[in-house]
């Protein structure tokens, strides 16, 4: 019989489900719950059980994972009968892998403590293919005992995988992290307009400049979606532009100045406003090109 602690794993989209089946890998057993049933079959395909609600889903669970879109939902999934703090054993671990709040964080541990039911905020940075490739940078805030007892489960989904400080603290990493690769997808796109029109081979040039100074982990990942146009999500421009609220409110509150980052949440806002939130964020690359004339 195994000695691997029960999984319950909630929110199964583009980022958890390829990290869920990782740990059906790893030799876990995971018990899933999400809004589309295509994603609950998808689980049960690859070795796992799909629940029809969270309480089920949770019930048994020593350890539950949850990878939803942002802060409302994360509340939705946590409170209230039908939620997780009401349906989970007093002494489970909650490892909230979303991005969102740090604050939200704070209240869920400070909550959930009152049930017996210890919290650690784990989000992620390394998009769809470092899900799938289980090679994550895992930005953790909270308790250091439940930093090492989730350990083993994070290095089932990631490679580099820090504890940041206190409950809050991996949701602030996340956020400047949202920052710098906003930031460096916009400065991507504003090369790429300024190549194209110069009548240089892309190709060659990318290739070129992501060997030097200016190379990037987004370069290498998104170059593909700037030669090609196929602003595919990936990760949508709906969750950045969330992404970039939490920073500038954060920052705000801590009396930093972002200057970029704000024109850069601008950019993001308006693209979104074009109807643009369901791509990819190197569609970052049509808010340029509009500005240099296109009609797209
Ligand atoms: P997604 O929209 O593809 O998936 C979210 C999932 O949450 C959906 O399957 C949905 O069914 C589920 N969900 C929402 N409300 C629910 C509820 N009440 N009960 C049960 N399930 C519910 O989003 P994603 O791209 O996988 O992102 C998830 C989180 O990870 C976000 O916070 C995002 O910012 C962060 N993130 C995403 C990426 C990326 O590249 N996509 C990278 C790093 C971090």
């Amino acid at each position: 019989m195994s000695t691997l602690p029960n999984i319950a794993w909630i929110g199964l989209g583009i980022m958890g489900s390829p990290m869920a089946e990782n740990l059906l890998k790893a030799g876990y057993s995971v018990t899933g719950f999400t809004l589309e049933q295509d994603k609950l079959d998808r689980l049960a395909a690859a070795g796992g059980s799909a629940a029809g609600s969270i309480a089920e889903a949770v019930k048994d669970a020593d350890v539950i994972i949850t990878m939803v879109p942002a802060s409302p939902q994360v509340e939705a999934i946590s409170y209230g009968e039908n939620g997780i703090l009401e349906n989970a054993k007093s002494g489970a671990l909650i490892i909230d892998m979303s991005s969102i709040t740090p604050q939200t964080s704070i209240d869920l541990a400070k909550n959930a403590a009152e049930k017996g039911i210890r919290v650690i905020d784990a989000p992620v940075s390394g998009g769809e293919a470092g899900a799938i490739e289980a090679v994550l940078s895992i930005m953790v805030g909270g308790e250091k005992a439940d930093f090492d007892a989730a350990l083993p489960i994070l290095e089932a989904l990631g490679k580099t995988i820090v504890l940041c400080g206190p409950h809050g603290s991996g949701q602030t990493v996340k956020a400047a992290n949202q920052l710098i690769v906003a930031v460096n997808i916009q400065a991507c796109a504003e090369a790429v307009v300024f190549l194209e029109k110069s009548g240089v081979d892309l190709n060659a040039a990318l290739d070129v400049l992501n060997g030097g100074l200016a190379g990037s982990t987004v370069l290498t990942r998104k170059k593909d979606n700037f030669l090609n146009r196929d602003f595919k999500p990936g990760f949508r421009i709906d969750l950045h532009h969330k992404d970039m609220g939490i920073v500038t409110d954060a920052a705000r509150n801590v009396g930093a100045a972002l200057p970029v980052g704000a024109v850069v949440a601008q950019l993001v806002a308006s693209l979104r406003a074009q109807g643009d939130g369901g791509l990819d964020h190197s569609a970052l690359l049509r808010a340029v090109e509009r500005l240099s004339g296109a009609q797209i």
